[in-house]
């Protein structure tokens, strides 16, 4: 017997949701003469058959195709020998903008009177959320399309701060701190990044790799602090003095610098290297311990064509060979690992 009631109870409710779902007009004749219900996005209480009728069409009107409903929970109520009532809780599934509404849980409440031995509805109440919709609106629609569009811009603004924060971050891990020109990790990268250019376009690639002369006896004359003041100064002229486009100066550690020259072959690096050597005797930094009593650098030069023959690395090489050929030489000059030296 009871299970008979709930099975009346269930297919009543079945009936009524594919009525709604396929935006079937004979629902409209299904609704009691003692009609009341509230539809998801008003919060008016509807006391008349048909007022409720019109926002039926209303309703079928905004959404004219099937929809689908997802049942999530559903209780069945036999409340008396002519009253059934259903408690239903569900996601609508609207054929237009996905992303709206289905997240929204919606409850409905239905119930069913029997009159002249038949079942009519006689009180339909659904939430979806509620109190949203705009005028003419039976699904909150606008509300929820312009709070996504809030949301959208609220996550754009965000994801464009977090852009400006990595690109600030990615700048400082590629500074040195000291002198405020590109670090050792900046150059690897650009070496790198270069070599393969170099490769691809069949173009040379230079590198130059400077060194200060006694810079030991520098700061033990002078004191550390002015060992970086030192520093700072001759990165400043390096960085302000650039030569040639993609030209990459960098701090490669202590008080070495490299330039790294795409496109240049070797005698422009040769050139490069001498006009370095000169601007940075130019700045007269007094340097007691020296020859010349101003702080002066030595140069190695070194130019390849970048190839499968070599790895990127052989440049830095290279470069650190002829410096060190430099040096033995004396200091204060430029040496390269080509027969044309300074
Ligand atoms: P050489 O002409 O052969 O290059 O002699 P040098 O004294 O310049 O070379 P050495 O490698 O013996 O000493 C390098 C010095 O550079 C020692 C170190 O204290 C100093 N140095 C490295 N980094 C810094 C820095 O950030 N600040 C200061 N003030 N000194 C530094
Ligand atoms: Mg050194
Ligand atoms: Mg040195």
């Amino acid at each position: 017997m009871r299970q008979r009631r709930l099975q009346l109870i269930q297919s009543l409710f079945d009936e009524y949701i594919e009525m709604y779902s396929s935006r079937d007009d004979k629902l409209t004749t299904r609704f009691s003469d003692n009609f009341s219900g509230y539809a998801g996005s008003s919060d008016v209480l509807i006391t008349s058959k048909e007022e409720w009728i019109q926002i039926t069409r209303q309703d079928f009107a905004q959404v004219p195709e099937r929809i689908h409903i997802e049942m999530l929970d559903l209780s069945l109520q036999d409340l008396a020998e002519d009253i059934l009532v259903v408690t239903a809780f569900f996601h609508i599934h609207l054929p237009v903008s996905e992303s709206i509404l289905c997240q929204e849980t919606a409850r409905l409440v239905l119930i069913f009177r029997q009159e002249n031995n038949d079942w009519k509805i006689a009180h339909s109440g659904i939430s979806i959320p509620y109190g949203l919709a705009k005028k003419g609106e039976i699904y909150p629609m606008t509300s929820l399309e312009d709070r996504n569009r809030e949301l959208e811009s609220i996550i754009q603004a965000r994801t464009y701060e977090l852009a400006e924060a990595n690109s600030r971050l990615e700048k400082l891990s590629n500074t040195d701190g000291l002198t405020n020109i590109g670090n050792r990790r900046l150059f690897d990268q650009a070496l790198q990044k270069e070599w393969n250019r170099g490769q691809r376009s069949n173009t040379p690639l230079a590198l130059i790799m400077l060194d200060i002369d006694h810079f030991k006896l520098f700061n033990d004359h002078y004191g550390h602090l002015a060992g970086d003041d030192c520093l700072k100064l001759l990165a400043k002229g390096l960085s302000q003095s650039g030569r040639r486009a993609g030209e990459l100066v960098a701090r490669y550690g202590g008080e070495e610098f490299v330039i790294l020259l795409p496109n240049a072959d070797k005698q422009i690096a040769l050139d490069t290297a001498k006009d370095i050597h000169q601007l940075i005797q130019s700045l007269t930094i007094p340097h007691v311990k020296t020859d010349l009593g101003i702080v002066t650098v030595s140069l190695g030069v070194a130019c390849l064509q970048p190839s499968d023959q070599y790895c990127a690395l052989e440049l830095v090489r290279q470069a650190d060979a002829a410096l060190y050929l430099a040096k033995s030489a004396g200091r204060n000059c430029i040496r390269s690992m080509l027969p044309t030296d300074n």
